[in-house]
């Protein structure tokens, strides 16, 4: 895949960049690992110093760093601009409380016959980061942000089509106040990641992106015997059951299906609805899904911008077909308009069945599977029944069927009357397909770190 920009509204590049070569990316890895011999002595305290330099830096260049996303991938401006501000906060979030989440844990020490036992936890080197283009800001510092504060270094593979979103990262560290090379960017292709990966300097990869490019990272990461963290895809399932509010629910059902321009690995993609209040969710989450506008992400008023890729709309179109050629039946959207850009509009389709492809696949656009079930056991079977195991969400105010949820979807994550969202505060990631290890929290920070053990005597 090239290394461009590409404007997904109007489907023309606008600018082209060369991968680097071997000899470059060794270059980068050298200073990786050369600066990580020194980062690794800062204290906590200068490191946040400049973790929230870098905060202030994402918030005084909001509005150009949206207009920069909004440009090559195609999102909303104010999505872009929340994302941009979700970012600084984060900087803030761990410039605050990285120190606490690595601070020294004492370990009984008489049960292990020692004078003082405890366990430290320490920065591993320079780690490889594989990101994704729908959230190009966020994914990327979800990594950077905790791996710079335990005092790792980052090298950035970034999706091939936001490579000024990448560069931009990959001097925001430096502008922050973080030593030359703690961070860095390589534009590489996806094929140049297993040289990388396997230099004996890079110690640790994450990716965030799909379940082929995860298998290949972990192929090769086996290989090598380094840590992974993998965040895959999902096909988050969104329960509505007779207790729920049923207009909150279809409104929050609408916002989680089309977030990001339908493009969200925790987006709520099968929509797994009670009986008794089937046909009242159907009208209302219709009526919201119709009433959203589509168009030009530069335009405040828009709700939904193009998706990002051609082939991305070339795949929702094919699924949504395959699916109408079954028998499904769709209740709003569900054809691609004419015209420039790769828009697709929300769609809800019903009356899915196993031989159709929405049924088992995840679809990364607006579109929306509507399943009918009988009662909260059949909820619960359908919803854990795909590979994936990202995030789940659930409708009801009864507590029994809350804790059953809590406790029976299987998932990384379990919303009740909300949508699932990525908080700093709360760790991220999912289980089986969806992939394995987590980020955010303590947990996140935790990831790339040597857990030691000390015994002294
Ligand atoms: P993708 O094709 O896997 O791309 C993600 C990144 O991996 C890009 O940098 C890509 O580089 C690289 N890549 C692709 N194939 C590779 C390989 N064989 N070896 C090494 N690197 C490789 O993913 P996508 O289709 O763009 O993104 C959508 C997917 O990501 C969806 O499944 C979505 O659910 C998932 N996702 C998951 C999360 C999460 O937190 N769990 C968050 C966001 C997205 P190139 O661009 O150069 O190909």
């Amino acid at each position: 895949m090239a290394i461009a920009s590409v404007n997904p509204a109007t489907g023309e590049t606008w600018k082209e960049f060369s991968a680097l070569t071997e000899q470059e990316i060794d270059a980068c890895i050298a200073r990786s690992d050369e600066v990580f011999r020194a980062h690794r002595r800062d204290t906590y305290a200068v490191r946040a110093g400049h973790m929230r330099r870098v905060g202030g830096l994402l918030d005084a260049e909001r509005a150009d760093v949206a207009r920069l996303m909004t440009a090559e991938m195609g999102k909303t401006i104010a999505a872009a601009e929340a994302e941009v501000a979700k970012c600084a906060k984060l900087c803030r979030f761990y410039a605050e409380r990285a120190e606490g989440f690595l601070a020294e844990e004492p370990a009984d020490a008489a049960a292990v016959g020692a004078r003082r036992a405890y366990v430290r936890y320490e920065p591993l080197g320079p780690v490889l980061a594989v990101m994704p283009w729908n959230f190009p800001l966020w994914q990327a510092m979800r990594f950077a942000v905790p791996a710079l504060m335990a005092g790792n270094t980052g090298l950035l593979k970034h999706a091939s089509n936001v490579p000024q979103t990448a560069l931009y990262m990959g001097d925001l560290f430096t502008r922050g106040g973080f030593p030359e090379g703690a961070f860095q960017t390589l534009l590489i292709g996806s094929k140049q990641v297993e040289h990388v990966l396997s230099d004996p300097r890079v110690v640790a990869a994450t990716l965030t992106g799909s379940e082929g490019a995860g298998r290949s990272i972990a192929a090769i990461a086996g290989r090598e015997l380094k840590k992974t963290v993998l965040e895959l895809g999902g096909s988050d399932p969104f329960l509505v059951l007779p207790s729920a509010d049923i207009e909150a629910a279809a409104k929050t059902a609408t916002t989680a299906r089309t977030q990001n321009n339908g493009q969200s690995c925790i987006a709520a993609k099968r929509f797994i609805v009670h009986a008794d209040v089937y046909d009242a969710f159907a009208r209302a989450f219709t009526a919201n899904m119709s009433a959203l506008k589509v168009g030009d992400p530069t335009a405040p008023g828009t709700d939904v911008g193009p998706l990002a890729q051609e082939q991305g709309v070339r795949d929702v179109t094919e699924q949504v077909d395959d699916a109408k050629a079954k028998g499904a039946r769709v209740l709003c959207g569900g054809e691609r308009p004419h015209g420039p850009g790769w828009f697709y509009p929300p769609t809800i389709v019903a009356d899915l069945t196993p031989d159709m492809r929405m049924y088992a696949e995840e679809v990364f656009g607006p579109v929306a599977g509507l399943y009918k079930v009988a009662d909260l056991d059949e909820a619960i079977t359908l919803a854990n029944a795909t590979p994936f195991g990202l995030g789940a969400n659930a409708w009801t105010t009864d507590d029994a069927e809350q804790r059953r949820c809590a406790q029976e979807l299987a998932a990384g994550a379990v919303f009740v009357n909300g949508m699932v969202t990525s908080y700093p505060e709360l760790p991220f990631g999912g289980i089986k397909t969806s992939g394995y290890g987590r980020e955010l929290a303590q947990l996140g920070i935790r990831e790339f770190c040597n857990a030691k053990t000390v015994w002294m005597g």
